[in-house]
């Protein structure tokens, strides 16, 4: 009999040992009787700043004993449903635009069935990539198809790697597992909040595109998909910006959130999409050691606690002030994918041992904030904070920044002394305020204010705002339907974060595996 034991609260430095006996005495069953012990969930405690990590333990028993559905519940086994291949058949190789989580895991599921599917994508391999991007950082020369957005691995290569997710789907622990098959620490299997840093993120991009090549499939870099030929409301083919056609009867469009000429090429051709929800705001940085303290007490610090991290929100009617894609012992960093536009995300490596640590502060945006009801409205008001940041900076790809304190009262920061911006290439004092709209900074300052009252210190301590913020999800949605197809175009599938079904490098993963498994049950090669 397989169970799971939940809710077992121990201290930190417990040895593994004494997890074991606690669950087996939780389960009322002697040692003699378990065949195999693992730890299946771990989870950090630190209400009260009483720091205890709290596990959930498999046990495989020799024996039957009795569950309680609640801290003490069987483990069913379920076997995983083999997609049959459908009876349509692909005249053409299946097309994936896009290697990030969405189109890398798209990609590989095709290719484990054969499908040798060929993936475009438009930025460098992910070396090439890394050398692209601390150029940038470090001499400010741009690259607009290889970037902190655009590359191999997509948006998140460049990231905390935090590989957390709202969503509840069986195909999460199915990715957990395939990124430690493709060289993630086993860690990740059990983490509450697992995180992979962007150091071993790489790599696994790069196993992971091995194997689609292994399978059969075929990768190319610097191929950006500049327009489609649609006859007869189907896909027939695509065309790259170097001139090259190709044709296709599936084009999985797994682009990111800020593909915008080819949402602007999409559009054109009538690819039925609207306009979505998203938010904006500015990284906030403070020392890592004051959030330890501040979250740990007297354990910050502790080895086996790590850098610490919070969440934080505050809602007032429609209207939400939060905090997102938080970075522990990370750095805030030039995610721009536009010439002459400067915006803000966080990165960290696996060690999360930078000085600093970095969180976006977030408002909610609507199409009320819009300019129109246009589909692409949206990326028209990313843009246009983005630009006037840019200036704002100094047109040299300096951000914007400000002491939170002097935020708060309005007035420009002079010089930054108790806490180092870790933003390069650098920032430029200036008031916020200024940038964005009354709304935006209104509702900013006044969550900014309920989270000084839930962690001491938070606005004061020389913590610093850093901005914009923007690319925090899609700004648009290409329509599809039930089969997954776009509600427009026949043999176009929209996957992914940037299609506005996913946020986040799980959950887009997750719908990549869907779109194919989608493929290939209406398909076969
Ligand atoms: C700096 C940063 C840090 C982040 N940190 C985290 C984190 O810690 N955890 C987390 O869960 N999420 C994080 N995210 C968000 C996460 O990266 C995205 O949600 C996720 O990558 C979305 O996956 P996707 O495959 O849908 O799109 P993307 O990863 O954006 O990939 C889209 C790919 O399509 C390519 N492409 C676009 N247009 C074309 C074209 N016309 N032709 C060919 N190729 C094209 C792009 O170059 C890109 O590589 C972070 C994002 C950034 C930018």
């Amino acid at each position: 009999m397989n169970i799971r034991v939940h809710n077992i609260k121990l201290p930190i430095d417990a040895e593994i040992n004494e997890i074991k006996s606690v669950a087996l005495k939780e389960a009322g069953v002697k040692e003699k009787d378990c065949n195999a012990f693992k730890i299946a969930k771990q989870s950090v405690d630190a209400r009260k700043k009483q720091v205890s990590f709290v596990y959930s333990v498999d046990l495989e028993l020799a024996k039957k004993v009795k569950t309680n559905g609640k801290n003490i519940i069987e483990l069913i086994k379920e076997d995983e449903k083999e997609v049959v291949c459908g009876s349509k058949k692909l005249l053409h190789r299946p097309i994936v635009v896009g290697s990030g989580p969405c189109g890398l895991f798209c990609a590989l599921t095709l290719a484990r069935k054969g499908y040798m599917p060929l993936l475009l994508e438009r930025g460098a391999d992910v070396d090439t990539r890394t050398k692209a991007v601390q150029n940038f950082w470090q001499s400010r020369n741009f690259s607009p198809d290889t970037n902190v957005q655009f590359g191999e691995g997509g948006a998140g290569t460049f990231s905390d790697g935090k590989l957390t997710t709202r969503i509840s789907d069986p195909k999460i622990m199915k990715i957990l597992g395939e990124f430690v098959k493709f060289g993630a620490p086993e860690e990740i299997l059990y983490k509450a909040k697992p995180h992979i840093g962007t150091d071993i993120l790489k790599n696994v991009v790069k196993a992971i595109r091995n194997e689609i090549i292994k399978l059969g499939g075929e990768v190319r870099f610097n191929s950006k998909v500049s327009d489609i030929v649609i006859k007869d409301e189907k896909i027939r083919s695509v065309k790259l910006s170097s001139g090259e056609e190709i044709p296709c009867d599936v084009l999985v469009l797994a682009l990111g959130h800020s593909a915008r000429d080819t949402y602007e090429m999409l559009f054109n051709k009538g690819i039925l999409m609207q306009a979505k929800a998203f938010s904006v705001g500015a990284r906030v940085e403070h020392k890592q050691q004051f959030i330890n303290e501040a979250m740990y007490g007297d354990f910050a610090g502790h080895k086996l606690l790590g850098a610490a991290d919070y969440q934080l929100s505050y809602r007032n009617g429609d209207d939400a002030c939060y905090s997102f894609c938080m970075c522990p012992g990370g750095v805030v960093v030039a995610a721009a994918s536009e010439e002459n536009t400067v915006v803000t995300n966080g990165m960290s490596y696996f060690a999360r041992d930078k000085e600093n640590s970095n969180a976006a502060i977030c408002v909610n945006v609507t199409i009320k904030d819009f300019e129109s009801e246009h589909p692409l409205s949206g990326v028209k008001y990313q843009q246009e904070l983005e630009k006037k940041a840019f200036n704002f900076g100094g047109n040299n790809y300096n951000a914007p920044a400000q002491l939170v304190s002097d935020f708060l009262n309005g007035k420009c920061s002079n010089k930054f002394t108790s806490l180092n911006p870790s933003y390069a290439p650098d920032v430029t004092p200036i008031d916020l305020n200024n940038l964005f709209s009354e709304r935006v900074g209104k509702i900013l300052s006044d969550g900014l204010r309920q989270f000084e009252r839930k962690i001491n210190g938070f606005t004061k301590n020389g913590a610093i705002l850093t901005g914009p913020e923007t690319r925090t999800s899609a700004p648009v949605r290409i329509l599809r339907n039930d089969e997954l197809e776009s509600c427009s175009t026949k043999g176009i599938y929209p996957a992914g974060e940037g299609a506005g079904y996913a946020g986040g490098i799980m959950s887009a993963a997750v719908d990549g595996i869907r779109v194919a498994e989608k493929v290939i049950s209406i398909y076969c090669v």
